[in-house]
């Protein structure tokens, strides 16, 4: 095929992915299958010197929805170049510097400064303009095309950190910023749904340009602030000077922020962004460094679509589509069944993917995704875990059905339905059920038996008959050196290992009990509550549910367990061969005068200056009590980088949040 045919083909192709992305909020391409064809455009056009009309290399955004009063823009809107690697932006930056070189050389009497560079977050949501008139909001709108966008004031009004009057009351103004939906609220709010939103930004995007300020409402969006487009007589000299008249007329500006006079320094603060990126409660897709002379700026200018004077640095993207191939289904600790995709393998992140997680059968329902083998579905890519399916590329039913298991798939024992889940209740005959019941109560935070694996729990089930954790303490030396693999030395070190393990406390005994819905900080406070353990295997239900940590749901989930006779049977057998479970030592006396104590406290996200255990041991001594879930009888949340839905639940309900880590710090006195 020739270079143009292949030209009008792909031009073609990226306008209706353009129309699907800017116009409905419905990509059917991740930004990343997107970027390859578009650069793939931009190369043949460089190649052949010809660019057709409706080339979107050649214009900012797409198509106005029908509905909302256009707003001319008082100055217009830009897209941003894009490096996707340092040698890119290195490049970037030699034509900066040839610009202003030829610029100097041109007029000696008046150079231009050496530039001097900002970072910034590029934030992924949709561009917000914001029309001031004397003081007060008059118009809000979308980018459109750059030139016109569409006035969407009812709905921007609803994001409550955009100022309804600023201070600068001597003309118009019109500010630029980015409409965002946080991570946590779209949990949160994912929790709630009846159609769970796929992406944050496709999330904001659409909740901004619907015709119903309620629903936009309703997604608690938010927004930040970068630049002013156009002033009725207020002049900056940089940057800096441009970011403080924001700041000033209290618009919400994101602390990071960086000044760079050196462009090696540049490169180091993108290394330092990308790693913090999944720490952020918001969705970024790079960086943007900018020059910050103003007269730079001018001389560098505008191509059709960008400043010259900025560049997007794009990061690794963590969305992309593939095919759904089929659905497995593997039986947890707690007899949960869960699915887990087989999809096409697709790179992302610097992986091959061939693994995602559905989460549960409620959550395939939601999604739309019981009709969806064999079809293209969005996977999202974030930390290390594994990634999720979000939802299919099309809304239409039209792949193989994916069928619920109606019985166990490893033993073979009718399943229930309990709330979004399946469960295998053959506790006693189910494999991998045991397996990983034997594991967990091996790992570290439960009764830390070293060297012990999932392996090891398997080969023991497997030859030597251990169905349950007290079977572990029964076996014996001549037992375990038989076995493949085992040496002498390694049956030695297990029993040694199952010796030791025999004096761990109570709270790590009952973690390692696994009762449902009961994590660490819960089984801790129990222990430090009850130091007993008669005395939490006897505790009635409303007796737990006044503790901090403590639900509802928590309270019955460990009456029923230990109402479980096979359960108490286990534990009467683990005692019985010198499993101690003791109490914790008396309590160290804590303060009663500090700021913190009586309070009860939840530690939520990631701290950066000290960990979550070294803080809530310091708030215990201050006399708070640490608890895991955020209720009503939450009095403070803590709240570190990237807050997940306990920061929007106490938000919900008013709790009083820290999230200075300094501020905190400072409390703590450390
Ligand atoms: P862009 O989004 O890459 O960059 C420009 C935008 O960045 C600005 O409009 C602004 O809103 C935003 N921005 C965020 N933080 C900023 C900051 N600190 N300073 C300045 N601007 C900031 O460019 P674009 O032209 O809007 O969109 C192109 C990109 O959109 C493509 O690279 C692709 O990833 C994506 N796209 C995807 C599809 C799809 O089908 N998936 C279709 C079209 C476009």
């Amino acid at each position: 095929m020739d270079a143009m045919h292949v030209m009008e083909e792909l031009v073609a192709e990226l306008n209706n992915y353009n129309y699907h992305y800017y116009t409905l909020d419905a990509p059917l391409v991740s930004d990343k299958e997107y970027d390859v064809l578009y650069d793939k455009l931009v190369a043949l056009e460089a190649e052949s010197g010809f660019v057709l009309p409706d080339s979107p290399t050649q214009r900012v955004g797409g198509e106005l929805l029908k509905g909302f009063t256009p707003h001319r823009h008082l100055a217009p809107l830009w897209s941003l170049d894009k490096a996707q690697n340092i040698e890119q932006l290195r490049s970037w930056n030699a034509r900066v510097l040839r610009l202003v070189n030829e610029y100097n050389l041109k007029n000696p009497d008046n150079p231009l400064p050496a530039p001097c560079y900002a970072v910034e977050l590029k934030f992924d949501g949709l561009t917000l303009n914001l029309t001031y008139r004397n003081g007060v909001l008059k118009q809000a709108s979308t980018r459109g095309n750059g030139v016109v966008g569409e006035g969407i004031l009812a709905q921007v009004k609803t994001i409550k950190s955009v100022p309804l009057t600023i201070p600068f009351k001597d003309g118009v103004i019109e500010v630029q910023g980015e409409g965002i939906m946080n991570l946590s609220v779209l949990a949160d709010y994912n929790t709630r749904a009846a159609e769970p939103l796929k992406n944050a930004r496709n999330a904001a995007a659409g909740a901004l340009r619907n015709l119903n300020p309620k629903t936009t409402a309703e997604r608690r969006l938010n927004a930040y602030f970068y630049n002013v487009g156009f002033g009725e007589g207020v002049e900056f000299a940089d940057h800096q000077e441009m970011m403080d008249f924001l700041r000033n007329n209290k618009f919400k500006v994101n602390p990071y922020l960086t000044y760079c006079n050196d462009f090696d320094d540049v490169t180091e603060q993108l290394a330092g962004i990308e790693e913090s990126r999944s720490s952020l409660d918001y969705l970024i897709d790079g960086a943007v460094i900018k020059v910050t002379d103003f007269r730079i700026r001018e001389v560098l200018g505008y191509t059709d679509k960008f400043p010259r004077w900025a560049v997007a640095y794009k990061f690794e993207a963590e969305e992309t589509t593939t095919v759904l191939e089929s659905v497995s289904w593997n039986v947890g600790r707690t007899g949960k069944v869960t699915p887990l995709a087989r999809v096409e393998a697709v790179e992302l992140a610097g992986v091959t993917v061939q693994n995602c997680t559905l989460n549960n059968v409620g959550d395939i329902e939601r999604k739309n995704l019981k009709f969806a083998l064999g079809s293209r579905v969005f996977i999202r890519r974030s930390n290390d875990v594994i990634p999720e399916i979000l939802g299919k590329v099309t809304e239409e039913n039209d792949g193989g059905e994916i069928i619920f298991p109606e019985d166990c798939p490893a033993c073979g024992f009718p399943l229930e339905m309990r709330g979004a889940h399946l469960f295998c209740n053959n506790k006693l005959n189910c494999r991998p059920q045991i397996i990983s019941r034997i594991t967990h109560f091996a790992s570290r935070d439960a009764m830390d038996i070293e060297t012990f694996s999932e392996k090891t729990a398997g080969q023991l089930y497997d030859e030597l008959n251990v169905h349950d954790s007290a079977d572990l303490y029964e076996l014996s030396f001549e037992q375990l050196v038989q076995l493949n693999r085992f040496g002498e030395r390694k049956a030695q070190n297990l029993l040694q290992a199952l010796e030791d393990s025999k004096g761990r406390d109570l709270a790590s005994f009952l973690f390692a009990l696994g009762i449902p819905n009961t994590g660490k900080a819960t089984t801790k406070m129990l222990a430090d509550h009850f130091r007993d353990l008669d005395a939490v295997m006897q505790a009635k239900a409303d007796e737990l549910a006044e503790l901090p940590d403590i639900g509802g749901i928590v309270a019955e989930s460990i009456v029923n367990f230990f109402a479980d006779p096979v359960v108490v049977a286990n534990v009467a057998r683990l005692r019985a061969l010198g499993v101690e479970a003791k109490a914790p030592e008396a309590p160290r006396p804590v303060s009663t005068d500090s700021f913190f104590s009586g309070k009860t406290v939840v530690l939520t996200g990631s701290l950066q200056k000290l960990t979550r255990d070294e803080a809530a041991e310091r708030l215990e001594a201050l006399g708070a009590k640490v608890s895991g879930s955020v209720s009503k009888k939450t009095d403070l949340v803590i709240a570190g980088e990237k807050a997940g839905s306990k920061l929007a639940k106490a938000q919900q309900l008013g709790i009083q949040v820290i999230e200075d880590e300094d501020e905190l710090i400072r409390l703590l006195g450390m």
